[in-house]
């Protein structure tokens, strides 16, 4: 079986350890508790008759990431970027957080997730926000943590990008 290391990103709140959650139990928390340490989760998928063991590491809080430090990153196949849909600044958070891997380890296969999708009330993000976000080369999907829309089918995407040679 191929196992791929996937490092989940993104400023605090946005809803990584959500996202996470959702993908591997199918479950969703309105309760916020701040992920201490890393948490690492896996799940198995099925691309195109592959196994593929994604080992999914989920960090914590806003001041780690602000020196995402290498050893965290250090041997990931792919990286999730979230941002909060709600929150304009969680994009340049990601675009950041991004740049910084770029400069210490080179590409690593990206996507956003634009998390939070169903309070389209509080929904801040333009057209020309989602233009420039895909300019930068990762495919970009939005997703709720909440409902479990485009959750799964945006984690597979990553999973098959990883095994395509
Ligand atoms: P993290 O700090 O990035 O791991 O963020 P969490 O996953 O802990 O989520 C932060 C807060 O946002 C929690 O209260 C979650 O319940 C909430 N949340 C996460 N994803 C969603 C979503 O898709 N929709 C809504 N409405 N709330 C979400
Ligand atoms: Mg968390």
């Amino acid at each position: 079986m191929i196992q791929k290391k996937v490092c989940i990103l993104g400023a605090a709140g946005v809803g990584k350890t959500s996202l996470t959650a959702q993908f591997v139990y199918s479950k969703f928390s309105e309760k916020y508790l701040s992920t201490m340490g890393v948490k690492i989760d896996r799940k198995t998928v099925d691309i195109e008759g592959t196994q593929v063991n994604l080992m999914l590491w989920d960090i914590h809080g806003e001041e780690k990431h602000k020196k995402v430090t290498t050893s965290y990153i250090r041997g990931a196949s792919g990286m999730i970027t979230v941002i909060d849909g709600t929150r304009p600044d969680t994009v340049d958070s990601a675009c950041e957080i991004l740049q910084r891997v770029d400069e210490a380890l080179g590409k690593i296969p990206n996507i956003f997730l634009i998390n939070k999708s169903d309070l389209q009330d509080e929904w801040a993000i333009t057209e020309d926000t989602l233009k420039t976000l895909s300019t930068l080369g990762s495919p970009v999907y939005l997703t709720s943590a909440k409902t479990g829309d485009n959750v799964e089918s945006s984690f597979l995407t990553l999973a098959k990008i990883l095994i395509t040679p």
